[in-house]
């Protein structure tokens, strides 16, 4: 059974790339930055992962003429399960080169997204392969609730690749994982600090307020230009705390997820906060 979308739009802007326009211009308007996703992922055919890289491939190609005609500012975010990562390593890889090659060619960023662990050594795998060719047109994804995390994040920033860090989004079991919040926050302050300081414009993925203030504490207390960093949020999720955080002078990417596949996404927004299951079923109640 289909879920109908509405129960999705307070985190999914749109089932289509046209849906999703105006809230990309009201973001960037706003002097918010953007990463788009379009929504997809596990995918086990090859027809379908070919389809999906090509549907990204024209999400490139667009957000370069939209950027030539309105100066939009937005990137790109994929997970690689989407094209073709479950269904052979070689087989994403010749897929993320021919996406990599269109994003270079139009000048347009892509980060891997980071899914659960079973893909972690792969995607980090797949990231070192085509980095060097395209160190500007690639990033990752780094997991602070995963206990490998810290030297990963040592090796990315030997490699000055751009990373993004979260706390982490998959059940983990705890052989491999922090369970504890207050330990995933330590080790994401850890890894936080040192992407900042020893990293290349490390993305800061967080709604968390006490990991926000102490990366600012941190950075004024050691003098780091603000421009040396980004924060970045969800769409629909603390909207106010995102321009707020833009008003006080820092740089904040907004994560856009669009698309007819959101239900994974959508399930995972509200398993990690209660409020956000109330929030849907106060919309269901009045609709
Ligand atoms: C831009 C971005 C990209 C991401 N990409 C990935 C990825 O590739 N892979 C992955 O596994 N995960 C990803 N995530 C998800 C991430 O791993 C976490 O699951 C998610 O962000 C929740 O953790 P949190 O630190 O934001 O805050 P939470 O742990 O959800 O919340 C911590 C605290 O933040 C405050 N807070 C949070 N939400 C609200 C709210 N709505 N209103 C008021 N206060 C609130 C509250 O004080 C709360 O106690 C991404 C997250 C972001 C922001």
């Amino acid at each position: 059974m289909r879920l109908p979308y509405f129960l999705a739009r307070r985190f999914v802007a749109g089932e289509s790339f046209q849906e999703a326009l105006p809230v990309i211009r009201a973001l960037n308007n706003k002097g918010l930055s953007v990463t788009l996703d379009l929504l997809g992922e596990h995918v086990t055919k090859q027809k379908v992962a070919e389809t999906s890289r090509d549907a990204y491939i024209r999400l490139v190609r667009i957000i370069a003429e939209e950027r030539a005609r309105r100066a939009m500012q937005a990137g790109i975010s994929i997970k690689l399960s989407m094209i073709g990562q479950k269904i052979d390593e070689d087989y994403c890889l010749k897929n993320l080169r021919i996406l990599l090659a269109a994003a270079k060619e139009c000048n347009v960023f892509i980060r891997l997204d980071m899914e659960g662990s079973d893909a972690t050594a792969s995607t980090i795998s797949l990231f070192e392969e085509t980095f060097p060719e395209y160190p500007d047109h690639v990033g990752i994804v780094l997991q602070a609730y995963l206990k490998r995390t810290e030297r990963d994040v040592e090796r990315m920033c030997s490699l000055k690749a751009q990373v993004r860090l979260c706390k982490g989004a998959y059940k983990e079991p705890s052989e491999i994982a922090w369970q504890n919040m207050d330990i995933i926050r330590e080790h994401f302050m850890t890894c936080a600090q040192e992407l900042i300081a020893h990293g290349r414009y490390p993305g800061i993925a967080t709604h968390d307020d006490r990991l926000i203030s102490a990366t600012k504490i941190f950075v004024a207390n050691r003098g780091i230009d603000r421009d040396r960093f980004e924060f970045q949020m969800l769409y629909g999720i603390r909207p106010q705390t995102q321009e707020q955080i833009v008003n006080e002078g820092y740089g904040m990417r907004v994560y856009v997820p669009f698309g007819t596949q959101w239900a994974p996404y959508f399930a995972r927004r509200l398993r990690e906060r209660k409020e956000n299951v109330w929030f849907v079923l106060r919309n269901l109640v009045r609709t």
